[in-house]
């Protein structure tokens, strides 16, 4: 580009808006020169094109046909976010209606072009302060816009207009809006930076303000009617040159830059983000509302099949852990299992000497008559071995129970069930020591353990014999019916199972008996209560899907509602993924404020269930709370693109006109 040549340059520019069924030409062949350094106002009846052209000198619009020529560089050769650059760095806005958004302080206000351009905080904030002492305004600086007069929010957007140090002020009837005075003054400023050596143009109804320009182009019908120098007023010549246009489209450098936006650009988002949360605070909170109700339910659910979970567990480990338990027979279901006589007290005292095994409790079991005192009745027999006891976690309740000698010397030692005792001793006295007649076997009661839930004879009566006197007394055979093998700590049970039954189909010849391995009943309780929890959980992820959905519903309806901000935002100069950024930000740290409100009702709705003392046991896993935290912001981010990117695609000049 050459010293002389024009900044501006417009050739056969035209612009035509499709209205309907008809096309409404608002330019037509706009030829047009402008300099560094020039004052040009554009007059015109309204609906002539002024507007139209002023979009289009600032980049916010593109011409339907001819080129514009911005340094040198034809701008339909330019991309979006490249031409936002070019408003950021090198247009100043000014609009007949101010434009200031309400949620920030006019400090802020001033600030938002900076921002975009990444500027430190500091620095903008220092630069901002400066333009509002210039500028009159500086007591105001922490108001919000709605406090001031039109004049004084006209001078905010000066003041934002200057805060990059743009280089061109295009200025759409700066004083449409103001009274006499506030307009004198907003010229003055104009001037006064046309005299800086700024490129000022300015449209304007009023023929008063247009003579202040050195340049005056008058528009009728979207074609330049005249245009001529009013040598009254000298063109300016730019006596203080700090940027250049050399350079109008930002380096590769600084477009990597862009791609990662840099903290502050985030931070800042956050800030705007909880603003416009708190200027709407009802509608934020409704909007959390299905967040908050969804991840409360997943938090709560999954805390109520873990503890549902861990509940069943106890109870199973109640009955001992890491056992297997060997029946005869082929299966629970073989009905000549009673009659398989193939399994033995031997194969008891061999497997003990196996390492893998710590202890063996073979059973047998009978029926027959018992008797005390008048009470007759029908008992089962369990014969069992002294590690039973251990073994199945059975609780005594009183006196003792047997131990080596009792099975050894096939001692007529009883142990009764409570529920028995009961039966037994209806009148309370002690049953310990007390003789007891077995058909026609007297035994003593040694001791009393807990009802055996799903032991022997769930409604009949029960009593614990050892085997060895079961087998001798009663069944005249060494036969078991089945045997608990306690393993060794160590042992893995699995692999234990497959020795024990190697070891007694090598015994026996045949595989005529089955192995229930508690762990793999354990780890069936486990997988099937997990299957629970999934279910339920997948459930409570359906209304946080639908919560989700809420959120995209309201994102979309504040996007319309904003369109004018966003209209503002693009043209002083952020880009596409500014917006983007600024929406989904805003979607994100609506659900994860959700998230957190959830989790705290997940934790309320536990502590109301444990202080009501209901059999319910809820546990929080640290993993599902950071499940819970990482799937709203997932949904934020999910449901919240779609708003998003629609805010960002919005067309800068049609978002600006929907004031
Ligand atoms: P001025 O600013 O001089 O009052 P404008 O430039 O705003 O005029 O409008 C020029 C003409 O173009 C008008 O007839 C207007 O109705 C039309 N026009 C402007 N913008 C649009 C648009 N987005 N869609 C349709 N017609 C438009
Ligand atoms: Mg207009």
């Amino acid at each position: 580009m050459l010293k002389n040549d024009p900044i501006i340059k417009l050739i056969n520019v035209q612009r035509s808006f499709m209205s309907g069924e008809t096309t409404v030409h608002a330019l037509k062949n706009i030829n047009l020169s402008i300099h560094k350094g020039e004052m040009v106002a554009i007059i015109g009846a309204s609906g002539s094109g002024k507007s139209t052209l002023m979009n289009i000198l600032g980049c916010l619009d593109r011409p339907s046909a001819g080129s514009y020529h911005i340094a040198g560089q034809n701008t339909n050769l330019l991309k979006s976010d490249e031409l936002s650059q070019l408003r950021l760095y090198h247009f100043g806005f000014i609009f007949q209606r101010y434009h200031l958004l309400k949620e920030l302080t006019v400090l802020k206000n001033t600030e938002v072009p900076a921002i975009y351009a990444e500027q430190p905080s500091s620095k903008r904030k220092k630069q901002a302060k400066f333009l509002l002492k210039r500028l009159g305004i500086e007591e105001k600086s922490y108001h919000q816009p709605n406090q001031l007069s039109g004049g004084q929010q006209q001078r905010v957007s000066i003041a934002r207009a200057l805060i990059n140090n743009a280089e061109i002020i295009l200025a759409d009837e700066p004083t449409g809006a103001l009274d006499k005075k506030s307009s004198e003054e907003v010229i003055q400023i104009l001037t006064e930076l046309h005299e800086e050596g700024r490129t000022i143009i300015i449209v304007t109804h009023n023929l008063e303000i247009a003579k202040k320009a050195a340049r005056l182009i008058e528009i009728s019908d979207g074609t330049i009617l005249s245009d001529s120098f009013n040598f009254k007023t000298s063109l300016k010549k730019d006596k203080k040159q700090e940027k250049s246009f050399n350079n109008v489209i930002p380096s590769k450098k600084q477009k990597k830059k862009k791609f990662f936006h840099s903290f502050t650009q985030l931070f800042e988002a956050f800030c705007m983000a909880l603003l416009s949360m708190t200027a709407h605070r009802m509608r934020t909170f409704l909007t959390m509302l299905g967040v908050i109700i969804g991840i409360a339910a997943v938090v709560s659910m999954v805390a109520l099949g873990n503890g549902t979970q861990q509940k069943i567990l106890e109870n199973i480990n109640r009955f001992g852990t890491n056992t297997l338990t060997i029946f005869a027979g082929k299966s629970m279901a073989d009905v000549r299992a009673a009659k398989v006589t193939t399994l033995v007290d031997e194969d008891a005292k061999a497997l003990l000497q196996e390492p893998y095994v710590k202890a063996v409790a073979p059973m047998v079991a009978t029926t027959t008559i018992i008797r005390h005192g008048t009470i007759v009745g029908n008992t089962s027999i369990s014969g069992v071995g002294n590690q039973f006891f251990t073994a199945e976690g059975v609780k005594l309740i009183k006196g003792r129970l047997f131990d080596n000698n009792s099975i050894l010397n096939r001692s007529l030692e009883l142990i009764l069930e409570k529920e028995t005792a009961n039966t037994l001793f209806p009148s309370g006295e002690n049953p310990i020591g007390q003789i007891i007649l077995l058909g026609k076997t007297a035994a003593r009661i040694c001791g009393i353990v807990e009802t055996q839930r799903f032991g022997p004879g769930n409604n009949t009566l029960s009593v614990y014999l050892p085997y060895t006197t079961v087998q001798t007394r009663f069944l005249g055979n060494t036969t078991v019916r089945f045997i608990t093998v306690l393993l060794a700590e160590n042992a893995n049970s699995h692999v234990a199972e497959s020795a024990v039954k190697k070891f007694l189909i090598m015994r026996h010849g045949t595989e005529d008996f089955f192995i229930r391995n508690s762990e793999e009943f354990l780890e069936q309780v486990t997988e099937s209560t997990h299957v629970l929890t999934i279910l339920v959980a997948s459930i409570a992820l359906i209304s946080l899907f639908v919560g989700g959905i809420g959120v995209m519903n309201i994102m979309l309806v504040s996007v319309s509602e904003r369109t004018n901000e966003i209209g503002l935002r693009m043209a002083i100069g952020a880009c596409r993924h500014h917006i983007l950024q600024q929406f989904l930000v805003e979607s994100v740290l609506v659900c994860l404020i959700g998230g957190a409100l959830g989790v705290s009702l997940g934790f309320l709705v536990g502590s109301i269930f444990d202080s009501i003392q209901t059999p319910f046991k809820l546990i929080y896993s640290s993993s599902s709370i950071i499940t819970a935290f990482m799937s709203s912001t997932l949904v934020g981010m999910i449901f919240g693109y779609l708003p998003a990117r629609n805010a960002s695609r919005l067309d800068p000049i049609v978002a600006l006109a929907r004031a």
